[in-house]
C-alpha cells in the first residue's frame, strides 16, 4: 500500500533483477532476483517473508513495489471486470478484464489521457496528462493478475491488448520497454503472440516498430475510408493520411508476416454508408488484412450515435459480399462504462456509476 511519502520513492516493479541488485549494494546479489520474482507475483514488501526482516524494512523505507493501486472494480456481464487504477501522483486510469475459455484478456492503458483528439473518444477530451512508465503498464497487469487469484507462475491473465486510454506509439520507448518486461521469462512471461496493440496510425512509428523485430498483432484505427471524413473524426489524419496508413500496414505485414487489423468504429450517419463500405473494401483489398467493426460506444460529451445492431450487421454483410475479411467486435466492457476513458471521467466528476 502506498504511504504518504511514496510519491518520491522509486518503484522497483518494471526494473530487471539486475537493476534491482545494483540498487541493493549492501545485500547479496541473489536478492535482486528474489525481489523481482515476488514483485511479478504482485506481493508487497511486507509479504516477502523469505527475505531478511532488515532488508524488508530497508525496501519499505526507500522503495515502493507496484506503483499501481486498484482503486475500484466494477463487475459486468460474463465475468467482465472494469478496473479503476490509481497512480502514485493521484492520476486515474482504467482497464478491462475479460475472461474467456481461450484465455483471459486484459485491456490496459498506455497514457493518462491522450493528445490525438479523436472527436468520438472520451480519453482525449482533456488532452494528454502524461505518459505511463514501464512500471505503471506492468503494474496494471500484475495487479489484475493477482486480483483474479494469479501469480507469475500461474497466470490468470493470458492475453494483453494495449487499447485502454492513450496512444501507445506516442509513448513509444516505454511501450517497448513494457513489451520486454512483460515477456521476461522469470516474470509474467506473456509472449508477443498474446499481445496486441492499437494505434491511431502514427505511420513513422509503425515503420519503426516493424523494423524493431517485435511481432505482436497490430491494429490500426481507421474509422473512415475517405481522408476528409477521417480528418474530421481523427485530427491525426492530417499528418498521416489513408495512403500512408495503407502503405505502413503493408510494410508491417511484409516485415512480420502478421496481417494488420483495421478497426472501424461505426458511427450512425457518419461512416456507415454504402459508399464507405465500397471504399473500405477497395482500401483493404490486395493484401492480407482484417476489418474489425465496433458499434460506437456513445459518449455523453458528444452527439455521435451508434447505428442499430441490424444496421451494423448490414454494413458487415456488405463488406463480406465485397470480399473483405471482417467481423463485428462486441464493445469491450460496454456495460461497465465503455473502454475508453468514460469510467475515469465519471468517477472524477463525482457521478454515480
Ligand atoms: N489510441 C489507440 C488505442 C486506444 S483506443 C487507438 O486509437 O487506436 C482503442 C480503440 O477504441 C480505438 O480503435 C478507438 O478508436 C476506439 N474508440 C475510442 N472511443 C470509442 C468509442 N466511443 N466507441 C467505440 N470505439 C471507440
Ligand atoms: Fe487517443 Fe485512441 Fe482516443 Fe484517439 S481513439 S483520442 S488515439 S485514445
Amino acid at each position: 500500500m502506498a504511504d504518504e511519502n511514496s510519491k518520491d520513492k522509486i518503484a522497483l516493479l518494471g526494473m530487471s533483477a539486475k537493476d534491482i541488485s545494483a540498487l541493493l549494494t549492501d545485500y547479496p546479489k541473489f536478492c535482486g532476483a528474489q525481489i523481482f520474482g515476488f514483485l511479478a507475483d504482485g506481493k508487497d514488501f511486507d509479504e516477502m517473508t523469505s527475505l531478511k526482516k532488515e532488508l524488508r524494512a530497508h525496501l519499505c523505507d526507500n522503495y515502493i513495489g507496484n506503483p499501481v493501486q486498484i482503486l475500484k472494480t466494477y463487475e459486468g456481464k460474463g465475468g467482465t471486470k472494469k478496473y479503476l487504477f490509481k497512480m502514485r501522483d493521484g492520476n486515474l486510469i482504467e482497464g478491462v478484464f475479460m475472461p474467456h475459455v481461450y484465455g483471459n484478456t486484459l485491456c490496459l492503458s498506455t497514457q493518462i489521457g491522450c493528445r490525438m483528439g479523436c472527436t468520438f473518444c472520451a480519453s482525449g477530451l482533456d488532452g494528454l496528462v502524461r505518459n505511463l512508465t514501464v512500471g505503471e503498464m506492468l503494474g496494471q497487469v500484475v495487479a489484475v493478475n493477482r486480483d483474479n487469484g494469479g501469480c507469475a507462475k500461474n497466470r490468470k491473465v493470458d492475453k494483453l491488448v494495449l487499447m485502454g486510454s492513450g496512444e501507445p506509439f506516442d509513448n513509444y520507448d516505454n511501450v517497448l520497454g513494457f513489451l520486454k518486461a512483460v515477456n521476461d521469462e522469470k516474470g509474467l512471461n506473456i509472449g508477443e503472440r498474446n499481445i496486441s496493440l492499437s494505434t491511431s496510425g502514427l505511420c513513422d512509428k509503425i515503420i519503426k516498430f516493424a523494423d524493431s523485430g517485435h511481432k505482436i498483432t497490430l491494429s490500426i484505427s481507421l474509422h473512415a475510408p475517405f481522408d476528409e471524413l477521417r480528418s474530421a473524426l481523427m485530427p491525426v489524419n492530417k499528418a498521416y493520411g489513408i495512403d500512408s496508413i495503407v502503405a505502413s500496414a503493408k510494410y508491417y505485414f511484409a516485415k512480420t508476416g502478421r496481417r494488420v487489423i483495421f478497426e472501424y468504429t461505426l458511427i450512425s450517419g457518419q461512416n456507415d454508408s454504402d459508399g464507405c463500405a465500397k471504399r473500405l473494401a477497395a482500401i483493404t483489398s490486395g493484401f492480407p488484412s482484417h476489418v474489425n467493426l465496433i458499434r460506437l460506444n456513445e459518449v455523453k460529451e458528444n452527439d455521435y450515435r451508434a447505428p442499430s445492431v441490424d444496421a451494423a450487421d448490414a454494413f458487415l454483410k456488405k463488406l463480406q459480399r465485397l470480399g473483405v475479411s471482417a467481423t463485428i467486435r462486441k464493445s469491450l466492457g460496454n456495460d461497465v462504462e465503455g473502454a475508453c476513458g468514460q469510467l475515469r471521467r465519471r468517477y472524477m466528476s463525482g457521478e454515480e456509476i
